[in-house]
């Protein structure tokens, strides 16, 4: 392997860490903790999973954490009262809704609920909005996209003036990344199902981040030598010498980008334990907010 290892996995602990380091500061200063509610809306197992361990990861760092469960059947005005419950609730710093939420429900109108100061997720289309405006800042980016690029600056990416291949246009990762590496003076191009000759496009990036969830999609030799590759996806694929019967892998082929590429994420063990260290890190923010003080 000749690329760099960018280890999220060390990279997400130390952020855990420091927020610890602050969080205990608050609390030995008479501060309140900081407060996370999440709301999960109908019986998405995957949902639970995820919700499970940002509760855990709250717990481990001094951030208090408030559990809500509603059935699938919510009606929208309930599900929105909630949410105003909770923006009114000066325990609670930051909301987060699980996504997807069930059929039937209008997830912008919930999600445009959220208090501003509140919207840790990042989701609230005025948040996302300020990201697509030159000169304006969100006052929360999204968790996924903020890990990625974190981990371009751990990475030592140069990214000013360089060609950023963003695959993927989704609204949770491909297009929030894409507007952030614009704002980090990148020249963007952003591919989706409907891109022609993605091979030829990726082989001129400085920079490619892989958000389409198809297991080992890119090649090794549609990566430009040298390039810092960041791999979002996360997708099971059969794995008979494994226990459990599959193995996770990324949307670029490992072991052939390492050989070409000069830094990549692995998967596991890049993008994903960022999502929750940067939960962490805007859930603190969001209750330095509240103290009136607007540190990022
Ligand atoms: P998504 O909503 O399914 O979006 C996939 C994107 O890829 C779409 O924009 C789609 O294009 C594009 N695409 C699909 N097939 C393509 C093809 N053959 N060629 C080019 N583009 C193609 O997925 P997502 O939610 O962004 O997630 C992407 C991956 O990241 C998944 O593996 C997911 O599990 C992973 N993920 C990881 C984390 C984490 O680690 N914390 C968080 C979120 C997601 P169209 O727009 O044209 O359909």
């Amino acid at each position: 392997m000749r690329a760099n290892l960018i280890d999220g996995k060390a990279i997400a602990e130390s952020l855990r860490e420091e927020v610890k380091k602050s969080v205990d500061e608050r609390v030995a200063k008479g501060l309140p903790a900081p407060g996370l509610a999440t709301v999960i809306i109908g019986d998405n197992p995957a949902s639970k999973v995820y919700v499970r361990m940002k509760h855990k990861a709250c717990q481990e760092v001094g951030i208090l954490s408030i559990g809500h469960e509603l059935p699938a059947d919510t009606p929208q005005e309930e599900a929105e009262a909630l949410v105003k419950k909770l923006n009114d609730d000066p325990k609670v710093n930051g909301i987060l809704v699980q996504l997807p939420l069930p059929a039937g429900l209008d997830e912008e109108r919930v999600l445009n609920t959220i208090s501003l100061q509140k919207d840790v997720d990042g989701f609230h289309p005025v948040n996302i909005g300020r990201l697509a405006q030159k000169g304006r800042e969100p006052l929360f980016i999204p968790c996924t996209p903020a890990g990625v690029m974190y981990l371009l600056e751990q990475g030592g990416a140069e990214l000013q003036g360089a060609n950023a291949v963003v695959l993927g246009r989704s609204n949770i990762v491909g297009m929030p990344v894409s507007l952030l590496l614009v704002s980090a003076n990148a020249t963007v191009t952003i591919c989706h199902s409907r891109t022609k000759d993605i091979p030829g496009l990726i082989r001129q990036a400085d920079v490619l981040v892989a958000a389409v969830g198809i297991p080992e999609y890119v090649r090794g030799d549609w990566i430009k030598p040298g390039a810092t590759v960041i791999d979002v996806g996360v997708n099971r694929i059969e794995d008979e010498t494994r226990k459990s019967g599959y193995r996770l892998v990324g949307d670029v082929n490992f072991d052939e980008a390492a050989e070409v590429a000069g830094a990549i994420t692995p998967v596991p063990g890049g993008v994903g334990p960022m999502t929750i260290a940067m939960l962490l890190r805007n859930t603190l923010r969001a209750a330095r907010l509240a103290d009136g003080n607007d540190v990022a």
